[in-house]
């Protein structure tokens, strides 16, 4: 068996960054970028007003005050997306659009608000630096600058900047396809009542979200009944569908669990089965050819945590997402903590946190049975437990990632 660090460093060096793709800008949100953004041209284009008023000359205006207005001829109106037919002359003006370009010999825009218009002339009511309210071609962005790196995750902000910079289409890397198969007798559908010996498939759910909130693409598979046929029908064409294959339970030893045989029989070589964790013992992982597949274990918590811990950096590494790991601080843990038989394993507990006079808190979310999935729901962060430690006491600094802020290193 793996330690948890063994099991992540295994998982990492087998998977590989998927092939950048070009896609349209529009689907670019939320990955990360394969190319640098060189600017297509200035942005803006051309010199151009930032407010509604009227484009000057500022040593017209420099001694402009309330009482003693400057008049000014206005020669013509420049809305924006059209360009002024004449120049701006010592004595003129010309009513401005925000956006509008700046007419040629005009250095100034003096908004609407210090102005009094009247017929054909102007009266300004205050005098202002020369460029004020004008905003200079070029001044985001310079043509063929790189505005941005590869490696940069889109927000939205970055999607603006690719589309005024002139990239409609962009390289990124490409959503990871997670296949998501879970298999258990005992599961129905959520829209189902259970009957005797029956219990909701609450996994399936639970890691469609986690692939999701990943930024990956959930492949959704109809619960696979516990036959080694529909097993080996389903992860077959599930290999076919996907870069990564969740099986989920059917990985610790029971009479019933096929997962093994089947990968085994599809020629896939198994890098790891066990981990010295808990929750999440019986996880394994194989490689087949570019494909992965990961056996989660069934019981509810321990098949979030794993994948929390173990899928979602690796998926991430694959969509070229160059942090992998969440923050993680020291926290103080309220209430005792205590192994028991299950010392040498790393153990994740749930905890909520909370900061008091300075020094960050950890709490227990409650039970922290495997199949306890309130106390999953209710935590924010996983404190880790390593495995030489048997008993924490109450009042102990213990660390804590937090699983619900981005990754930080
Ligand atoms: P297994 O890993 O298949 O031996 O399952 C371990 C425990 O988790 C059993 O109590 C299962 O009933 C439960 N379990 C397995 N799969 C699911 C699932 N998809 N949703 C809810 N509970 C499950
Ligand atoms: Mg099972």
């Amino acid at each position: 068996m793996l330690s948890t660090e063994e099991a992540l460093t295994a998982m990492l060096a087998c998977v590989e960054r998927l092939q950048p793709v070009e896609v349209p800008l529009d689907e670019a949100a939320g990955l990360i970028l394969a190319d640098d953004i060189v600017a297509r041209g200035d942005v803006p284009p051309f010199t151009n007003s930032a407010m509604d008023g009227f484009a000057v000359q500022a040593a017209d205006i420099a001694s402009a005050t309330a009482e003693h207005p400057v008049r000014l001829r206005v020669l013509e109106d420049v809305p924006a997306g059209t360009v002024a037919a004449g120049t701006v002359a010592p004595g003129t003006a010309m009513r401005i659009m925000t956006g509008a370009p700046l007419p040629v010999g005009a250095d100034t825009v003096v908004q609407v608000e210090l102005t009094r218009p009247e017929e054909a002339e102007v009266l300004v009511l205050k005098s202002l630096k020369p460029g004020a309210n004008v905003r200079l071609a070029g001044e985001d962005m310079k043509d063929g600058a790189t505005v941005l790196q590869r490696g940069t995750f889109l927000r939205p902000g970055e999607v603006g900047v690719c589309a005024a910079a002139g990239h409609p289409v962009v390289s990124v890397y490409p959503r990871v396809r997670v296949a998501i198969l879970t298999t258990g007798a005992e599961l129905v559908d959520v829209s189902a009542v259970p009957g005797p010996g029956q219990i909701r498939d609450a996994n399936a759910h639970s890691l469609r979200a986690q692939v999701r909130t990943i930024g990956a693409e959930p492949v959704v598979f109809p619960l696979v009944p516990d036959t080694r046929e529909a097993v080996r029908t389903a992860v077959a064409q599930a290999l076919t569908e996907a870069d990564v294959v969740l099986t989920n339970g059917g990985v610790s030893v029971g009479d019933y669990d096929f997962v093994k045989e089947v990968l085994e029989d599809l020629g896939a070589r198994l890098v790891f089965w066990g981990v010295r964790q808990k929750p999440g013992k019986p996880m394994a992982f194989w490689t087949l050819g570019s494909k992965y597949v990961v056996g989660l274990p069934g019981n509810p918590v321990s098949c979030m945590v794993c994948t929390e811990e173990y899928v979602r950096p690796m998926v991430r590494h694959m969509m070229g997402f160059p942090l992998l790991h969440r923050p993680v601080r020291r926290a103080m843990l309220d209430g005792a903590y205590a192994k028991g038989a299950d010392t040498g394993r790393t153990h994740f507990v749930r905890v909520r946190l909370r900061e008091q006079d300075g020094t960050l808190h950890a709490v227990l979310t409650g039970p922290q049975g495997s199949g306890i999935l309130t106390s999953m729901a209710e935590a924010e962060a996983l404190a880790i437990i390593p495995e030489e430690v048997s008993t924490v006491e109450a009042g102990s600094l213990v660390e804590v990632q937090l699983t619900d802020l981005p990754e930080d290193h």
